[in-house]
């Protein structure tokens, strides 16, 4: 695994594991559940023979186990008690067991070195169904995961960072659900801003329709039409009723639109 092409997975499966309330809940499992159990089971150590068990045994086993591992996952998200964490998962990756033995798969022309069939050295059987969960834990911290296993500050669930920016949220619903306000002062603050720069230029466009009528009240000698105010001002029929609206709803009739 190369330190530098290393692509994080958000919920690698020791961390989907770790984070399944569902699965290991139940008093009797289901088939559902029993498949779930499997495939966390199922071994991902490269070479494996994989290995075969009884479901049910497979399902307890890890559910009993479960604590434990959230409690480990838990200590490298806080960063604490490390040298602890580590002797256990080494321990758990010891029981691999390396067994010999003849193989006659074809081997790929560039590697071939060997007469056929060869006497092949390298399958590993993970000794008990934990260990595959151990191994991949252990890779990941190889791989430099450590610093970025986190622990959601808003559901408790573990997921990997996998982009640069530290995050303490797994997802934007947790972000969202810790901070429920954030969002909603923010809609406020919108709809006041809005509100308050419309209120602005209303009154703008009246102090100007105010001074308007002024000048042509003086250069006419009496009130202009309302069609003269408009085209001195460069203003719309429709922008007039506006504010002819707004001066009704604030002070129950018209001001600077009342022309009688
Ligand atoms: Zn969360």
């Amino acid at each position: 695994m190369g330190y530098a092409s290393v692509k994080w997975e958000k919920f690698p499966r020791f961390v989907r594991y770790a984070n399944d309330r569902e699965t290991f809940k139940e008093k009797t499992p289901s088939t559902l559940t029993l498949r779930k159990a499997m495939e966390f089971a199922r071994s991902h150590i490269p070479d494996s023979m994989g290995h075969s068990g009884d479901p049910a045994e497979v399902w307890e086993q890890l559910g009993a186990h479960q604590p434990e591992f959230c409690g480990y996952l838990h200590a490298i998200a806080q960063g604490y008690d490390l040298r602890h964490v580590m002797h256990e998962i080494t321990t758990h990756c010891k029981r691999v067991q390396t067994t010999s033995l003849w193989s006659d798969t074809p081997q790929p022309r560039s590697v071939q070195q060997y007469p056929e069939p060869r006497y092949y050295e390298m399958a590993l059987t993970p000794h008990d169904l934990l260990t595959s969960l151990y191994w991949e834990l252990r890779e990941f911290l190889r791989a430099g995961g450590a610093t970025r296993l986190m622990e959601c500050a808003a559901c408790q669930q573990y997921f990997v960072q996998v982009i640069a920016r530290l995050t303490r949220f797994c997802s934007q619903p947790c972000r969202l659900k810790a901070n429920p306000t954030r969002k909603a002062n923010n809609t406020e603050y919108q709809r006041r801003h809005r509100q308050a720069t419309r209120e602005r230029l209303i009154k703008d466009d009246l102090r100007l329709i105010e001074a308007a009528k002024k000048q042509l009240t003086v250069a006419l000698g009496t009130m202009p039409p309302r069609s003269t105010i408009l085209e001195k001002l460069g203003m719309s029929t429709r922008r007039w009723n506006t504010l002819w609206r707004w001066e009704v709803q604030k002070y129950g009739h018209p001001q600077v639109t009342n022309l009688s």
